[in-house]
């Protein structure tokens, strides 16, 4: 038998540890440092409501990917969702991604033609930072109504121009034409059940030989594949990574920043708050909070209250990669220091913040594949 660690119990950890047990010949850990496995994306209740830590809706561009996961999981599809976008200046909501036709019903609909008028393909290509880019694709004023502030704290940055990559960002040279054209390519689902995502995390660790919840790996000797658990060293023949790649060489190289999260449930008096279909209220001016979620949008669940969330970005856990080129240059030194046999997957792990569910199945697939 071989033996395989996987440090974390999140998304990828469950999912790595599913792969493996695909595979013959795998005497498989799993530690994680929590009570509970699936991290953000365990659903937990309050007041009779079903929640996850912010929403976690299931969106994949792969077939193979949603097929995979409503094979164990089975997944109702949420197609039919809308976001909208407060806009303070205008005291008006708009759809997000931004529509061409709403841009008639904004006050500023002149100074936006014109401005749209003036993208260019080139101007896109040319950009060199996130602020440059947005400006380039819809001119300046969408920006500045929509994304500016909003990305401005998100990230908790002063400038827009800080951020470099920005290919994960939703935009275009021309603007969505309908209420879900940005998402229309994308496969778009939540779990049946009323426990979310939460059977899913038992059944892909089913097999595991040696499950350790409330445990922390420490004193890592990556080079040699040996961690403690426990206090009591162990090596293995393949480390599965999930956690923050800085923590496993001791911060030799500096630290990775993150954004985190706080985010704030509370139950309104009524069956319904939002707008039918609406599923995201995102906040693009002065407030604290990037955006509201109705969770019943996404679970399902009957009740005359609703539960709302509120997402405050915050320096709270280490949930958000930042998307500077330089902090993915600091992550590839300790993705270089880990020796073969040694795998990095999920968020955190793979330091990118475009890494979400369905990543971290895709990456727990590949990892697999190269085990075998
Ligand atoms: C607010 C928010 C909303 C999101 N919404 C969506 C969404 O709608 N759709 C989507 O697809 N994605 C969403 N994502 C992203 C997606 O949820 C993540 O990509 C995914 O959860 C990452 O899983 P992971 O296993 O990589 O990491 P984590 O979920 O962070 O899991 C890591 C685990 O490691 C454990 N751990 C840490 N240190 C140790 C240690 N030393 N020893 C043992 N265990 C340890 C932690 O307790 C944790 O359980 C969202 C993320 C956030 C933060």
């Amino acid at each position: 038998m071989k033996t395989a660690l996987i440090i974390g119990g999140g998304f990828a950890g469950c999912a790595a540890a599913h792969q493996l047990s695909f595979l013959d010949g795998w005497d498989v850990t799993l530690v994680e440092g929590s009570s509970q496995l699936g991290a953000g994306n365990r659903t937990h209740w309050y007041g009779g409501h079903p929640f996850t830590f912010g929403p976690r809706h299931f969106l994949t561009h792969d077939p193979s990917i949603y097929e995979f996961l409503n094979k164990y999981l089975p997944l109702r599809s949420v197609e039919d969702h809308v976001f909208l976008t407060y806009v303070e200046r205008d005291q008006s909501f708009y759809n997000f991604p931004i529509h061409k036709d709403e841009i008639e019903s904004m006050p500023d609909s002149e100074a936006i033609n014109d401005e749209l008028g003036r993208v260019t393909v080139e101007g896109v290509e040319g950009a060199k930072n996130f602020e440059e880019y947005w400006c380039a694709s819809v001119g300046e004023t969408l920006y500045d109504k929509f994304i500016k502030g909003y990305s401005k704290k998100m990230w908790a940055i002063d400038d827009n121009a800080q951020i470099d990559d920005f290919g994960w960002s939703p935009k275009g040279v021309t603007l969505k034409e309908g209420p879900r054209a940005a998402w229309d390519q994308a496969i778009s689902c939540y779990p049946y059940s009323p426990e979310g995502y939460n059977p899913y995390f038992e059944i892909a660790t089913e097999d595991v030989r040696n499950l350790r919840l409330n445990t922390m790996v420490t004193d890592y000797d990556i080079p040699n594949k040996t961690v403690a658990i426990d206090g009591e060293s162990f090596q293995f023949d393949v480390i599965i990574n999930t956690i923050s790649p800085d923590i496993l060489f001791d911060f030799c190289h500096g630290e990775l920043p993150y954004m985190g999260r706080d985010i704030h449930n509370f139950i309104l008096p009524q069956e319904e708050v939002f707008p039918e279909h609406v599923y995201f209220l995102y906040y693009a001016n002065n407030e604290s909070f990037t955006r509201l979620v109705e969770y019943k949008r996404f679970t399902g669940h009957k009740s005359p209250t609703t539960l709302i969330g509120m997402e405050v970005p915050s320096k709270n856990g280490r949930h958000y990669p930042m998307p500077f080129k330089s902090e993915y240059a600091r992550a590839e030194k300790y993705f270089s220091e880990m020796p073969e046999g040694v795998f990095s997957i999920g968020r955190a792990g793979s330091y990118r913040y475009v890494v979400d569910i369905d990543d971290c199945i895709d990456q727990a697939m590949k990892t697999a594949e190269n085990l075998k």
